[in-house]
């Protein structure tokens, strides 16, 4: 299982995530994100690529398994 979590005060609605992993983002309309927040492993190739993606760096992915940090990047 991979931990998903997106800051929806960042995000934007650019849908790119969306775009990259439509198993795990879906757009609800214009704006509003829906996502799962345990996503399969089997997702997680797409998911890198998802939170690669989104222009605010709103997607944190953390696979729980691996017990390395995910600093959110501090500006
Ligand atoms: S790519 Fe980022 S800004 Fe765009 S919908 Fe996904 S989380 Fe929001």
């Amino acid at each position: 299982m991979v931990r998903i979590a997106v800051d929806l005060n960042r995000c934007q609605g650019y849908a790119q995530c969306a775009f990259l992993a439509p198993e795990v983002f879906a757009m609800h309309g214009e704006e509003a994100l829906l996502y799962d927040p345990e996503a399969d492993e089997a997702q997680g190739e797409k998911l890198a690529q998802a939170a690669a993606a989104c222009p605010v760096q709103a997607v944190v992915v953390d696979a729980v398994d691996a017990s390395a940090e995910a600093v959110p990047g501090d500006r």
